[in-house]
């Protein structure tokens, strides 16, 4: 450990803490979820964690950009409760299975044992339709687009992580829409994964797009649309979900319109959904040995200005970056000056690990040039700027960082794709970390769960909506095929 790490690596317990390589990923995350201050581990309630503030402001600007792509497609948020009468969460057979082991009880209201427990919802299908029920009339009310930010629980046996695995999963975005016919919900399904890819793509994450198998879809629904992206070992994390319900959902919660032939017919539903997880990939995807590498658009502090002081120049340096500070602050940057008795090193290293995406200087020899020096996180290079105009400067280095940061990280998830022939291969790839394997598939769910046992990994499911074929043999049956998969070992 250097000085400057143990100058400015102290967290809030004034414990020395240092990040470890990230090519030791597990280790990585866990260190710099702390570390970083996103999230504090030490509640007592296994799978729940507490927001740090700062954690909260790159969830504050994440949820910002996931709620103003919602609300510019014609989606409009709302708020259901938390609580589900079990009488509601027990009507749909196959929702049930899939959820009941996970689901947490209220069972008394003081001393007294309620008549009908209460679910605390794992996700709001039951508690919204309902609803939907009575607010559903005519063709005329349809399509109708609704959606929450809210917090939801499950009962996770497996080893929980924060932002990953949860009990509370705190920021879950769920969007659930009516449609008059099966068709329409088609569309939504496509325009709501075309809304999460819009999403990722500001947030600089890559994605995979995959139909997942039928064995793997959404308990209650007809078919599943999920985006992946690669993890830094190799392993993928589902980002997002896009559901299409049919009409199973309306039948079972009776929800009905009357189409314009004046005939009752049942609803299409869709129902789609982001968590936490979004914040969990920004980290992970970006993040370096140094500790986070931000995208501008949710950095909570997207420029730190240091001036570099000697006592005859202090006066005129402090001026310039104040000058700076607010040039930049009037153009809607989320700035800070760092004037505190650090070293200018342990500044540097405090600020990497934030993940701030641009580091300002300013000491005397840059004023008589007019100048300062500008150094991006995700290059770490130094270049000599000139003051006038530093507002211009700025906003296209961060745009720029923007870009690159997604081409730099699409470009790595792409070289963790690799086109395997047999069983053997994938199975030779996916354990040695190298990512995502690639292999033919007849479509027989048989044969899929084959592959999966022989490789000991799950499938992701098809490409979905890609134009390129690739022909090719099931390794299990050696029918011909056109159909591929993408098999991972998943978070
Ligand atoms: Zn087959």
């Amino acid at each position: 450990m250097t000085e400057n790490q143990k100058d400015a690596g102290k967290n809030d317990a004034g414990k020395e803490a240092v990040l470890p390589p990230k090519s030791e990923f597990s280790e990585w995350f866990n260190s710099i979820i702390d570390i970083a201050q996103i999230m504090d581990v030490r509640y007592p309630v296994k799978g729940l964690y507490v927001w740090y503030p700062f954690g909260f402001g790159i969830r504050k600007r994440v949820y910002n950009i996931i709620r103003d792509v919602m609300d510019n497609s014609g989606h409009e948020e709302t708020l259901f409760p938390l609580l589900i009468p079990e009488t509601e969460f027990m009507k749909e057979a196959d929702h049930i299975k899939g959820f009941e082991d996970e689901v947490f009880w209220v069972t008394h209201g003081g001393v007294t044992p309620l008549d009908i427990r209460l679910a605390l919802r794992p996700t709001s299908e039951t508690a919204i339709y309902p609803m939907y029920k009575l607010w559903v009339r005519s063709h005329a009310d349809l399509p109708l687009k609704l959606y929450q930010v809210v917090n939801t629980f499950r009962h996770e046996t497996k080893h929980t992580r924060p932002l990953i695995r949860l009990r509370e999963i705190t920021s879950f975005k769920e969007a659930h829409t009516v449609h008059a016919t099966w068709e329409d919900a088609e569309n939504q399904v496509d325009e709501a994964v075309g809304l999460y890819a819009d999403i990722y793509r500001r947030l600089s994450v890559p994605f995979l797009i995959s139909k997942r198998p039928d064995w793997d879809k959404f308990p209650g629904g007809d078919y599943t649309i999920a985006l992946d992206t690669i993890m830094p070992d190799g392993k993928t994390l589902q980002i997002g979900t896009a559901h299409h319900l049919g009409t199973n959902f309306a039948k079972t919660y009776d929800i009905m319109y009357e189409n314009a032939d004046g005939a009752q017919e049942y609803a299409n539903q869709t129902c789609y959904g982001i968590s936490e997880r979004s914040i969990a990939a920004v980290i992970s995807v970006h993040g370096d040995d140094k500790g986070l590498v931000l995208p501008p658009s949710v950095a909570p502090v997207q420029i730190v200005v240091i001036p570099v002081l000697f006592k005859d120049t202090t006066k005129a340096v402090m001026d310039a970056c104040e000058n700076v500070v607010s040039a930049l602050k009037e153009r809607g940057l989320r700035v800070e000056m760092d004037a505190s008795d650090l070293r200018p090193g342990a500044k540097y290293y405090k600020w990497e690990l934030k993940g701030s995406c641009l580091r300002i200087e300013i000491g005397p020899r840059d004023l008589e040039k007019n100048s300062a020096v500008l150094v991006r996180r995700d290059k770490g290079e130094k270049q000599f700027v000139s003051l006038n105009g530093i507002g211009e400067t700025v906003l296209s280095e961060l745009k720029k960082m923007g870009d690159d940061l997604y081409g730099k990280a699409e470009e790595k998830m792409k070289a963790m794709i690799t086109p395997c022939e047999t069983p053997e291969e994938v199975a030779a790839v996916i354990g040695s970390g190298k990512g995502v394997a690639e292999i033919s598939w007849c479509g027989r769910d048989a044969c899929g769960m084959k592959i999966e046992e022989e490789t000991n990994a799950g499938i992701l499911g098809t490409p979905y909506a890609e134009t390129a074929v690739r022909s090719g043999k099931c390794p299990v049956c050696g029918q011909e095929s056109e159909q591929k998969i993408y098999i991972a070992k998943m978070y």
